[in-house]
């Protein structure tokens, strides 16, 4: 079977106007594993966006050799609308233009009357449970309204993935270290991918409230089997993760190839493609509950002085950083020390330095659960 490559037009939103994805697809339709990877949903994280193009090049070389035994599908872009808003020069790739929504929040939830979609449909057969779910997934996104262009990118976005074994949403962070979001129901068996990534920092999290593109195809399942309960079983048949490939200035061809040959790597270990992708590496990353991670927020305006940096362990009451206001009076009077609640890495910072008063300076990963009463656990 030869790859193929399927471009997928959105509707257009001003005349004269076109964006399309594009999927490149390798192996037999329906061939099982199947995975899907997509890069760049915030269009100006752009890491996995070059380790999806070293990705192609190593696909396609298996391809032709006929070694891809899965299905795969890699969608090198997945935002063509955030990928062209761009305020004079300054790259806006988050929230998308129109709604103020941020790409990767409030995607369709699935969940919604799956329930009633497989009542009375499903018995004792596991395998025969996941095809009659699978095919209701399938059914809800069909009839989706999607008619301006982000709603039909989700909707296409989502006919690409939600029947996959495996869904890997490459991202990045500010400036932070490798890390991968999954869930605690995967874990420890998506211990492989982390180690195959050599993942610095895990985090885990069934639901984090965010409807993130890779919670909406596993929350359905949680779900489901929440109000099924232990007699209907219907596990989730789908691994998701959120791979943060480190901050977004962290684009070289260097460090994308490696990323790239440990996502082939790992696609190897998974059955989709042959050849022996060696034992796996030991994890060093350390794992831990999204809950126990501390958003370190800045309490007042100003420059953020760092004390600390991101790979830095630190302990509770540590100063993280100051925050300088640059209009004071008295410079010695000017800073004022932030510091953290949790002990443990720093996994992230922020690469502007200029602060509003609640605007988020560091990621600690904590131990220890802490409160969230908004229920809310990934930042906006
Ligand atoms: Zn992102």
């Amino acid at each position: 079977m030869t790859k193929t490559i399927q471009r997928i037009a959105l509707n257009a939103m001003s005349p004269g106007t076109e964006r399309f994805v594009k999927a490149h697809r390798y192996g037999k339709p329906g061939a099982r594993p199947k995975a899907y990877l997509q890069a760049s949903l915030h269009a100006d994280e752009i890491p996995g966006m070059l380790a999806a193009h070293h990705l192609i090049g190593l696909l396609d070389a298996a391809e032709a050799k006929g070694e891809v035994k899965g299905e795969i599908v890699v969608v090198p872009v997945a935002n063509p609308v955030g990928a062209g808003q761009v305020v004079n020069t300054t790259f806006v790739g988050r929230y998308d233009f129109r709604s103020g929504i941020n790409f990767n929040r409030r995607w369709p939830d699935l969940s919604i009357g799956l329930a009633d979609r497989v009542k009375g449909k499903l018995g004792k057969d596991v395998a025969a449970n996941i095809a009659i779910v699978r095919q209701a997934l399938g059914q809800a996104i069909d009839e989706m309204q999607a008619v301006n262009e982000t709603a039909m990118l989700k909707r296409e976005l989502m006919r690409l993935a939600y029947d996959s074994d495996i869904v890997l949403d490459l991202h990045c962070d500010d400036i932070a270290l490798m890390h991968v979001y999954t869930t605690n129901v995967f874990w420890p068996r998506a211990e492989d991918l982390a180690a195959d990534l050599d993942a610095k920092v895990v985090m885990l999290c069934n639901d984090s409230g965010a409807q993130s593109f890779d919670e909406s195809f596993f929350i359905p399942w949680f779900r489901l089997q929440q109000e099924l309960g232990p007699d209907v079983p219907v596990p989730a048949p789908i691994l998701t993760s959120t791979v943060e490939f480190r901050g977004q200035a962290d684009v070289y061809d260097e460090i994308a190839s490696v990323d790239a040959a440990n996502l082939f790597r790992f696609l190897q270990r998974r059955g989709l493609i042959a050849g022996d992708p060696g034992p796996v590496p030991k994890l060093k990353g350390k794992v831990t509950d999204l809950d126990a991670c501390e958003n370190l927020r800045a309490p007042r305006a100003g420059i953020v002085a760092y004390k600390k940096r991101e790979g830095d362990v630190v302990k509770a009451g540590d100063v993280i950083a100051e925050i300088v206001d640059p209009m004071a009076d008295d410079p010695k009077q000017a800073r004022t020390p932030v510091r953290c609640q949790t002990g443990g890495p720093i996994l992230s910072i922020r690469a502007m330095k200029s602060v509003g008063a609640g605007d988020s300076i560091a990621m600690i990963i904590g131990d220890e659960k802490l409160p969230h009463p908004d229920g809310l656990l990934l930042s906006d």
